[in-house]
């Protein structure tokens, strides 16, 4: 089939099937990806913070094959060696306790959200408080954590309901990096405290060490559950495994995705010792969640990590984008400030975004928006500096282009 024809099928009948870009993709490798037409793409968007390892890594790729021909799927009723050994692993880098493997970031923050809820909901029974009443979890503003709406509410049945239905849990927002105004938002309600670590959608922002060290006093003194979501900005892009390594504060709950699987559908969230025993058996499942596929996609992820010395190459390379950028933001009058760091980084600028995307897609760069107005680059954590440089090159040429 022409390219033509499997776009008009596309638009056609996929939901959100017509894109901005007039391409069907075909294979990727290393960095790259190419089109039916052959066309070559630097690829700074990694299926948005996904692809850690880059495209047809053959190791990566043997692994897979090996679990395949054993099996795909076997529910959560039998153990498996890989999700054994993935517990394991995660559990033990992130010196936490437990973990739930699932199949996207979205669903490790609804589970970390039922551990914040059940949580409070002990605290109440202690105290007899109404269970029923609402629940509140402190989030921040620019913040992203998914898109479901509600399946546990629907679900009729009181053994998976549990003490999660009714009891709506809100959202309350507050400051990101304003210590005061977290606290101001607090009433007896709240049950946790959630936020990035590094903002990815709303825009790259970065958290600061002292507003994390006091999230983490203030829920050591009020009791409530922190969870750290490290969906986009965990599992190296920083240049460390977790992100809150690099502010020295543990969150009590920690949700994962995007490149902990590197393109298999995985997520999970990993809970200290505080949290792990919270969800009694039956309160949360899933039929997926920990499928030795997935779990062979962690497990081989974290040994090709230490095996290329992955964070050492994001530590490497991160500087090289980053005073790259400061220099683009010297010269170009459309770039105005940097955002994020490691290999989540990006410019603010001021020609619409859109249409730089557009103009670098033409010239073989990806990178995706981020906040409205940021150029958002988080490629493939094995990228080298010669790669960063020439997509640099080409991102210059795009603004310079659109300036004149
Ligand atoms: C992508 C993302 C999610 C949602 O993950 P999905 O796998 O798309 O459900 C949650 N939090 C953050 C920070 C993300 O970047």
């Amino acid at each position: 089939m022409t390219a033509e024809e499997l776009m008009k099928m596309s638009d056609e009948h996929l939901l959100y099937g017509n894109k901005l870009y007039k391409a069907v993709m075909d294979h990727g490798k290393g960095v790259y990806l190419y089109d039916t037409e052959g066309k070559e793409y630097l690829d700074l968007v990694s299926g948005i913070a996904v692809n850690s390892l880059g495209y047809g890594n053959q190791e990566f790729l043997d692994a897979l094959k090996a679990q395949m021909d054993k099996f795909l799927h076997i529910s959560a009723y039998y153990y498996n060696e890989p999700v054994c050994l993935a517990a394991k692993e995660l559990a033990e880098r992130a010196k936490m306790d437990k973990v739930f493997f699932c199949n996207s970031g979205t669903e490790a923050i609804e589970g970390s959200i039922k551990v914040a809820k059940k949580h409070a909901l002990l605290k109440r029974q202690k105290k007899n408080k109404n269970l029923d009443d609402d629940y509140e979890v402190i989030a921040m503003h620019h913040s992203f954590h998914g898109r479901s709406m509600g399946s546990l509410g629907l679900t009729d049945n009181a053994v998976y309901q549990g003490p999660f239905v009714p009891g709506n849990v809100r959202a309350v927002f507050a400051d990101f990096n304003d210590l005061e105004d977290v606290k101001s938002k607090i009433t007896d309600k709240t049950c946790g405290i959630i936020c990035e670590v590094l903002q990815g959608e709303g825009g790259l922002i970065e958290g600061r060490k002292e507003f994390f060290e006091g999230l983490r006093a203030l829920c050591d003194e009020l009791d409530l559950i922190l969870i750290f979501d490290e969906v986009q900005c965990g599992m190296g892009r920083l240049g460390v495994l977790f992100a809150h390594e690099l502010y020295g504060v543990m969150p009590d709950v920690m949700a994962l995705a995007k490149a902990i699987g590197n393109g298999i559908p995985v997520g999970a969230f990993v809970m200290n010792e505080r949290c792990s025993n919270l969800l009694a058996p039956g309160e949360h499942g899933g039929t997926y969640g920990g499928n030795p596929l997935a779990a062979t996609a962690v497990n081989t992820v974290l040994k090709l990590y230490d095996k290329y010395d992955v964070l050492a190459n994001v530590n490497r390379v991160a500087p090289v984008l980053e005073e790259r950028i400061q220099k683009i933001i010297e010269t170009h009058p459309s770039a105005i400030e940097h955002r994020g760091r490691g290999l989540m980084q990006g410019v603010r600028v001021t020609v619409d975004l859109t249409e730089l995307e557009k103009l670098a897609f033409s010239k073989g760069l990806l990178f995706c928006a981020a906040g409205g107005d940021v150029a958002r680059f988080v490629p493939a954590l094995v990228i080298t500096e010669e790669e960063i440089s020439k997509a640099m090159d080409i991102f210059e040429e795009c603004l310079s282009e659109l300036e004149k």
